[in-house]
């Protein structure tokens, strides 16, 4: 019955750590955010304790019936949220549940066809040391080299030329919304299946500020812990469960899977309580304003004369991507001076980066978890103008005034305590 703290200190002094890192630094990491309590408490219970292989009602063991009710109600709350006649949220993770699609969908062998990695898709679409890469011939789209974003015409081109099995719409870093109605028409014509990843937009999609891929696509993959603010997870969803249901359920389980996290499908049920309140969706209002604050900012002619712009020239969701191309600043300097003001980002290749993948030309920049950390927009144009000055100062050679910048940083910490009265 030892504390953490009595059994293990050293692990004790890593959370405590991690907690005050994330309490003093400003989060940007698109992917991420911060879990309401409520998700810790329920991720760090009794149920991690329990094996459930199997669906409710029909399980391979014995003493469900109360991970039955935990399952049910995150299925309920899943299809509640976004609609749709199926869910799964057994997947353990993004990669999982993606992995569980291509596993229902294809056979080793078969073609898909998703977005290039290098131009903002996810490795699970075909990236060639993933297992998606190595099992499926993979054909890929990418964006136009002028205006950076998906050309349908070149999909559709793609799509007739490689007969693929299955579409894959969805992104990590990609700064616009897609035309789900076109990837559907798309896939009608060449007689794939469609498949939508919205792992990182499907927080604004369940506050319907964003197009849902649910009514247009075959099966759609999403993850629980970035814009949706929920426990590292996945999930899987699809309006066709009476064709595709069964198939998918038996891709997780036992296809993929073995004992579901019974104690995070339990938090995953809460993260999507949350998500049906009125609180999430004014923070994913609040997400979406931070990152245009963010991107008007970066395109501001301090900022442009220094040869920094933002891709696509603005942003729908809530991400930007800094365009580093004309700089002196690469990716990596760019982050690790961010780094140095305690604003925490990723480095991010940009399509036809001429620098190499270690070093990039971009930065990728979120602003989901500073929302839920209660930032509102004139909290954002703090933040991006520190980030602009930050980067502006440093392309053009000047000498970064760092100690100033991270008083302002500070400052906007101290204003948003973050879990307020929690210690490990
Ligand atoms: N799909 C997309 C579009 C992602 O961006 C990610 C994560 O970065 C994933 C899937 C994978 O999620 P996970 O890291 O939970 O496996």
């Amino acid at each position: 019955n030892q504390s953490l703290q009595e059994l293990d200190p050293e692990i004790y002094q890593v959370l405590e750590g991690e907690l005050q890192r994330q309490r003093d630094t400003l989060e940007m990491i698109a992917s991420e955010n911060f879990v309401p309590r409520a998700v810790l408490q329920a991720q760090g219970s009794v149920l991690t304790n329990k094996y459930a292989e199997g669906y409710p009602g029909r399980r391979y063991y014995g003493g469900c019936e109360w991970v039955d009710i935990a399952e049910s109600l995150a299925i309920e709350r899943a299809l509640e949220v976004f609609g749709g006649d199926y869910a799964n949220v057994q997947p353990h993770s993004g990669a999982q549940a993606n992995a569980a699609v291509l596993h229902a969908l294809a056979q080793p062998g078969d073609t898909i066809l998703g977005l290039s990695l290098d131009h903002g898709g996810h490795l699970t679409h075909g990236m060639k040391l993933n297992f998606s890469g190595r099992l499926y011939n993979v054909a890929a789209y990418g964006v136009d080299k002028e205006t950076y974003r998906i050309d349908m015409d070149d999909v559709r081109q793609k799509a007739i030329e490689s007969k693929p099995k299955v579409i894959i719409a969805g992104w990590s870093a990609y700064p616009r919304t897609l035309d789900f109605q076109a990837f559907r028409e798309i896939a009608d014509e060449v007689g794939a299946y469609l498949w939508v990843d919205m792992a990182h937009f499907a927080g604004l999609v369940a506050a319907g500020l964003h197009p849902s891929p649910v009514p247009f696509a075959d099966v759609v993959t999403t993850t629980i812990h970035k814009t949706i603010g929920g426990p590292r997870s996945g999930m899987i969803l699809s309006s066709r469960g009476e064709t595709l249901g069964r198939k998918l359920n038996s891709a997780v389980f036992p296809g993929q899977q073995g004992g579901p996290l019974m104690h995070v499908i339990a938090a995953k049920a809460v993260a999507l309580k949350v998500a049906a309140s009125a609180e999430f969706k004014d923070r994913q209002m609040r997400t979406l304003s931070g990152a245009r604050i963010l991107a008007d900012r970066l395109s501001q002619p301090d900022v442009s004369e220094a040869g920094i712009s933002v891709l696509t020239g603005g942003t729908d969701v809530h991400l930007v991507l800094v365009d580093l191309q004309n700089s002196a600043l690469s990716g990596k300097d760019a982050e690790d001076l961010l780094h140095t003001v305690n604003i925490t980002v990723n480095r991010n290749a940009v399509p036809f980066d001429p620098r190499p993948p270690m070093v990039t030309s971009g930065l990728r920049i979120g602003t989901p978890a500073l929302a839920t950390r209660g930032f509102s927009d004139d909290d954002f144009r703090e933040v991006a103008d520190v980030i602009s000055v930050a980067l502006r100062d440093a392309a053009l050679g000047r000498e970064v005034d760092t100690e100033a910048l991270k008083d302002r940083v500070a400052a906007l910490t101290a204003a948003h305590p973050l879990y307020p009265g929690l210690e490990q």
